[in-house]
């Protein structure tokens, strides 16, 4: 018995470079032809009808945290709710952080965040590295981490005495990083007096959530971006800015791409579509506190980032997606510096940024690329992912372009109690989801079995220039 062969028929084959009518061929976990209607043959074991559906790759996610330790707590979706709900939202792939203990290396990082997503991910799964203690011997390690597929490191300008490093710390592991071809992903966002601000706010008595926001200024991440592109420029480092929330943090990102540093540009969902007008008031506010912030609406933050995904200078759309159940989030009542930063994206991804074609800011080609081709680029998992073409893995997504929905705590699968989208109704939606050829969403039922994901050893990111790999 030979390997299950799967045919998708009728449908509008939609990469990041074209929207064709087309078949595609499936055998075993991968595709292996992409062909002109009705000239497939027959013999398949399984017809998948995709007439008036849009036939995508399945979404790479480059910024998740599934059950992230945060301060005695941790992020509330496991491997198994956080990748069943990716998976029903029609992402197939996801890049985790892994993450330093201060004071112990990568390699148990690494292991320990491997023991928990082994047997648990219903979709392939790989790893960044959170690099939180940056010295000589954590140094030495990055050539190991290469050669297990972890080729990104995490390093943060925010969150003093736990994640934050500090220029020096920065400027070494950009070098170390530039040596290997590896790529350094960075919260940018200058945590140093960001905390005096929040200290101050605190005093003062201002302890609600909403200041959480107001601490948190636009200036403070645009200048930490200014300031890693420019030790990245010494270093010769290739850059991902994570999670850009502000026009002002996209703005020095692209000075540095124009300026023709490989510097890249991630944002979110929520920065897409929520602003601080959107708040309810008083601590229910805690709902919507992660880091950066919020911005505000009326200052043209979302517009910026919108036009930003139109012409190629925002890259990848992730999620950044670290869930808090309200209980968690109620830690910080009474000091809104107490709240768990962190928001549930990871099931709407692909849908909030379809709206972006629906409300017609974005070509369809814009959107595969930015919540797939360009993440399994930079994340150097393409072509396996991100794209459907000969010789990749069968991970695709019939989409329903004219279907909605209603994004809804009582209906959403991710781990949460409530949903900072909660009302919203979105055009279009997955309708059934393929990873390596195996089909886990059937018609919006979740068939697939626990611990079938795999992990995944990536290599460099694929869009360095030339003269920074050698
Ligand atoms: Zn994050």
């Amino acid at each position: 018995m030979g390997t299950m062969r799967t045919l998708i028929s009728n449908g509008t084959v939609v990469t990041a470079s074209t929207a064709v009518e087309a078949d595609v061929i499936i055998d075993g976990e991968h595709i292996v032809g992409v062909v002109e209607p009705g000239t497939a043959g027959d013999g398949f074991d399984r017809v998948i009808d995709a007439t008036g559906r849009y036939v995508i790759p399945g979404g790479v996610d480059m910024h998740t945290h599934m059950e992230l330790p945060v301060s005695g707590t941790t992020s509330a979706d496991t491997y198994e709710t956080g990748t069943r709900a990716a998976a029903i939202g029609g992402t197939t792939t996801i890049v985790d952080y892994a993450g330093q203990t201060r004071g112990s290396t990568l390699a148990a990082g690494l292991a320990e965040w491997m023991g928990r997503a082994e047997g648990h991910s219903y979709i392939d799964y790989g790893f960044h590295m959170m690099v939180t203690d940056v010295h000589e011997g954590t140094l030495a390690e990055f050539p190991q981490m290469m050669g297990v597929g972890v080729t990104t490191f995490k390093l943060f300008t925010a969150y003093p005495g736990v994640n934050l490093s500090d220029d020096r710390q920065i400027l070494a592991a950009m070098q170390v990083a530039a040596s290997i071809g590896a790529t350094i992903m960075m919260h940018a966002e200058n945590g140093i007096a960001i905390d005096l601000l929040r200290d101050e706010a605190v005093a003062r008595g201002e302890t609600d959530p909403i200041h959480h926001l107001l601490t948190r200024p636009a200036s403070m991440e645009a200048e930490a971006v200014h300031r890693v592109v420019a030790l990245a420029e010494i270093a010769g480092c290739p850059l991902v800015i994570v999670h850009i929330s502000s026009q002002d943090a996209l703005a020095e990102a692209v000075v540095a791409r124009d300026g023709g540093l490989p510097v890249f540009a991630e944002t979110c969902p929520q920065y897409l579509w929520l602003a601080q007008e959107d708040l309810p008031e008083g601590f229910e506010a805690a709902k919507f506190v992660c880091s950066p912030p919020l911005r505000r609406r009326s200052e043209g933050h979302q517009a910026a980032l919108w036009s930003g995904i139109d012409t190629g200078r925002v890259d990848a759309v992730a999620t950044d997606h670290c869930p808090f159940t309200w209980e968690q989030k109620e830690a910080g009542r009474g000091d809104f510096r107490k709240i768990p930063n962190g928001l549930g994206v990871v099931e709407h991804r692909v849908d909030l940024v379809y709206q972006g074609v629906v409300e017609g800011w974005i070509p369809l080609t814009r959107w595969i690329d930015v919540i797939a081709e360009t993440p399994a680029k930079i994340s150097g998992l393409y072509p396996k992912k991100g794209t459907i073409a000969p010789g990749s893995d069968a991970d695709i997504v019939i989409y329903n372009p004219t279907g909605s929905h209603v994004l809804s705590a009582r209906t959403h699968h991710m781990n949460l109690d409530y949903s900072v989208f909660e009302g919203a109704e979105v055009g279009g939606s997955a309708e059934t989801v393929l990873s390596r050829g195996e089909v886990i969403v059937d018609r919006g039922v979740f068939v697939g079995e626990p611990g079938r994901g795999k992990y995944l050893v990536r290599g460099t990111n694929a869009l360095l220039p030339e003269r920074i790999v050698e």
